[in-house]
């Protein structure tokens, strides 16, 4: 089994474009598995119309909880928290006139008065426990976090298994490799030749995950300003984990001269360019029809997109 990760230096470069097109052209050789890698915005399953199959919980880590009842508000937890997390209470509001000289005695607080506790700014606490450990009140519990759901999907083109994170949760590579080591038990199971992986964009720690392991690294770039530059990131992240890369231009027609620095880059770096593929409506088209555009029309960017997936498929089986 083979394993196949479609990366790019940003997002909005076509990747996904590209990685459901392989799909569909990859599954009529050979039978694959589809892993969607782009956890924080997958959209493989826009235009491959999955039937959700199950659907699972990822505990992604844990947050710190204060039981109002045990505090006694000695801002230790404020102390030792690095991430700001903790709130102290607000100041209590001002006392209200005495109505009597006899009255309101007892020193700061007034009789019976309840401590005000801290609390836990959920968005900024990373988890860490040092509050936990540091309270000497036993008022801080650490609970496990729900921070996405994973899915096992059909598809016309093969088992897909997908993900989302919920909006500002961490842990996005946990994630990516969870999905990723499903897609892969499958394949290894069914005896699948074959894992796309569509992979998140950027360089960062998700990027990471989703290049662990792979065979091949398919970089699709686009002929901007910052072409070469986002290829030169991405490249660097995948040569560090000794990943073989080749490199395919999207939109290849909106910029020739950017996309003929792409190319010369390609040449100097020994990169192979496997393929151009213009720019043209028809993959919106596909898109709005929940289609690859290689099932939706033959036309110029699916001739391409063959052509990039039959030069890829020799890299794949020396
Ligand atoms: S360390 Fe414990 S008792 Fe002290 S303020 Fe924090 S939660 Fe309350
Ligand atoms: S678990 Fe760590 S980050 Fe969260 S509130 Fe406690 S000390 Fe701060």
């Amino acid at each position: 089994m083979k394993q196949l990760v479609i990366l790019s230096g940003k997002g909005g470069t076509g990747k996904t474009t590209v990685a459901a097109a392989l799909a569909h052209l990859a599954s009529r050789e050979m039978p694959i598995v589809l892993a969607d890698a782009d956890v924080d915005a997958a959209n493989l399953e826009l235009v491959l119309s999955p039937e959700v199959q199950e659907t699972h919980d990822f505990v992604g880590g844990k947050l710190a909880i204060i039981d109002p009842d045990l505090c006694t508000a000695c801002g230790i937890c404020a102390e030792v928290c690095r991430f700001e997390a903790v709130v102290p209470p607000s100041p209590p509001p001002p006392h209200p006139p005495s109505p009597s000289p006899n009255l309101g005695r007892g020193g700061g607080g007034r009789r019976g008065e309840r401590v005000r506790a801290y609390a836990i700014d959920p968005i900024a606490c990373e988890g860490c426990a040092s509050c936990f450990y540091q309270c000497p009140a036993g008022a801080i519990r650490m609970e496990e976090q729900v921070a996405g759901r994973w899915f096992h999907s059909d598809t016309r083109f093969g088992p897909l298994f997908h993900a989302h994170l919920f909006a500002a949760q961490e842990n996005s590579g946990k994630l990516v490799t969870l999905v990723k080591q499903q897609g892969r038990l499958r394949a290894l199971d069914e005896g699948r030749e074959l894992l796309i992986v569509d992979g998140p964009p950027g360089i960062g720690c998700p990027v990471i995950a989703a290049s662990a392991g792979a065979d091949l690294a398919l970089l699709v770039v686009e002929p901007t300003v910052s072409g070469v530059h986002d290829l030169e990131r991405i490249l660097t992240t995948t040569n560090h984990f000794g990943v073989p890369a080749l490199v395919c231009i999207n939109k290849a027609d909106i910029n020739p001269r950017r996309a003929k620095e792409i190319a010369a880059f390609c040449a100097t770096q020994g990169i192979a360019l496997v393929g151009q593929v213009p720019f043209d409506t028809v993959v919106t088209e596909a898109m709005v029809q929940g289609l690859p555009v290689t099932a939706f029309s033959d036309g110029l960017v699916s001739r391409a997109l063959r052509c990039i997936w039959a030069r890829t498929r020799e890299v794949l089986r020396p």
